[in-house]
């Protein structure tokens, strides 16, 4: 008997780092600031009415594309946030968490041969997505200054080819914590004006935006909207992502695309939490509050960091705090992040692992999505160094 050989459609790609430090960290009993997700518990309330639709009968399968009062839910925030009118019925499609949405995305609009544009560092899930679709992932870097991480956008305009099908954005960035403003969605919209190329933009940390800046949404903008998937997660703003729900939107005929993948990888998406979060919805409160919510938590971990032998990066937007440690050590990234796992016990994710090439800056990314008293341990170790 012979086992068909399994040639590897990604052969590069191995364990998540997330993974990786997650085990890493519960083995040595350090406090885990590595994996991006609260360690806190969500609102009761939204709990309270998951259970309700499920004693309400909402057990069978949804409509494929989302149930409406989510939809509609969904389309009013945006309206209400970006000014922009998605079609409830035809422009927004409820995701099993962004992951599948940002993979659908790429899978409907990324053919064979198709070049599509990276920003790096970025989310891990990008690149694999693009080749699994037959697509040419083409990293262009952020820039680092001592004013952090920006976007050059001469660099995205000269990665252009005439195989560029769709450019990744993310804002607020993960793991920069940068944030897209408005001259940066200009500069992109000027790339893409007059050409076939379309924008995935993801948004997962929409509402983790601070000091009163404001999140300059694609959706914001007449010309990057009219070729974008927007992508979102609840599992983000309602600090449940072990959820997994969150949604696309796009215009209609980019949608219909996303829905013929849609409806054959998944077909629909947990039906008690669509109601559950549609209901809960209803209160604008919950990621009204959640810049403040957060941004208290940033100052306090910034604060205190201050205070030790790392460097601060800045931090506009998301649940991360990237440092360099160089007053500290010379090791490669993931060398450091695993002996600050193993020795100091607070874990940390290497911001090399966001790099497709081999990129060293000397700098690992925190997540402050802690309660304080985890956040207070943690620093209690950084502070030894
Ligand atoms: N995009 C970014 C930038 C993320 O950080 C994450 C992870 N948390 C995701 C997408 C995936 O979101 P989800 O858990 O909803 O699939
Ligand atoms: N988005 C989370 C992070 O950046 C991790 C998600 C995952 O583990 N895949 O840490």
């Amino acid at each position: 008997m012979t086992t068909p050989d399994l040639q590897s459609r990604l052969p590069a790609v191995g364990t998540t780092i997330f993974t990786l430090m997650s085990a890493l960290a519960n083995q040595h009993g350090a406090v885990n600031l590595g994996q991006g997700f609260p360690d806190f518990d969500c609102d009761p309330r939204l709990v309270d009415a998951v259970a309700a639709a499920m004693r309400a009968g909402h057990n069978q399968y949804p409509f494929m594309t989302g149930i409406q009062p989510l939809r509609e839910a969904i389309a009013a925030k945006i309206a209400a946030l970006y000014g922009h009118s998605y079609d409830v019925n035809s422009e927004i499609t409820v995701t099993a968490g962004a992951t599948q949405g940002i993979i659908t995305a790429i899978l409907c609009a990324v053919h064979p041969g198709d070049e599509v544009i990276v920003i790096d560092p970025c989310y891990d899930s990008y690149q694999p997505s693009i080749v699994l679709a037959g697509g040419v992932p083409v990293p262009v870097s952020m820039r680092l200054g001592d004013d952090g991480y920006s976007v050059p956008w001469h660099d995205v305009a000269a990665a252009v080819t005439p195989r560029t099908r769709m450019i990744v954005v993310n804002t607020p960035h993960n793991p920069t914590g940068t944030i897209l403003r408005r001259a940066d969605l200009d500069a992109l919209a000027a790339i893409v004006a007059d050409r076939p190329i379309l924008v995935l933009s993801d948004e997962v940390y929409e509402h983790m935006v601070y000091d009163g800046q404001e999140h300059a949404s694609v959706s914001r903008h007449p010309v990057l909207a009219e070729r974008a998937f927007v992508v979102s997660s609840f599992g983000k703003t309602y600090h449940t992502t072990g959820w997994k729900i969150g949604y696309v939107a796009a215009p209609k005929a980019l949608s219909a695309e996303f829905r013929k993948v849609h409806q054959y990888n998944v077909f629909s998406v947990n039906t008690p939490m669509q109601h559950g979060i549609a209901a809960y919805m209803a209160d604008p409160a919950p990621y009204l509050e959640l810049p403040a919510f957060y941004q208290r938590k940033r100052d306090l971990f910034r604060d205190a960091l201050a205070g030790t032998r790392f460097t601060l990066l800045p931090a506009d937007g998301t649940y991360f705090q990237c440092v360099r440690y160089d007053a500290i050590s010379d090791l490669p990234e993931a060398e450091f992040a695993q002996w600050l796992t193993s020795e100091v016990k607070v874990a940390a994710i290497p911001v090399s692992a966001f790099y497709s090439r081999p990129t060293e800056s000397g700098i690992v990314r925190f997540c402050f999505a802690k309660k304080d008293e985890t956040l207070k341990l943690a620093l209690a170790r950084l502070a030894k160094i």
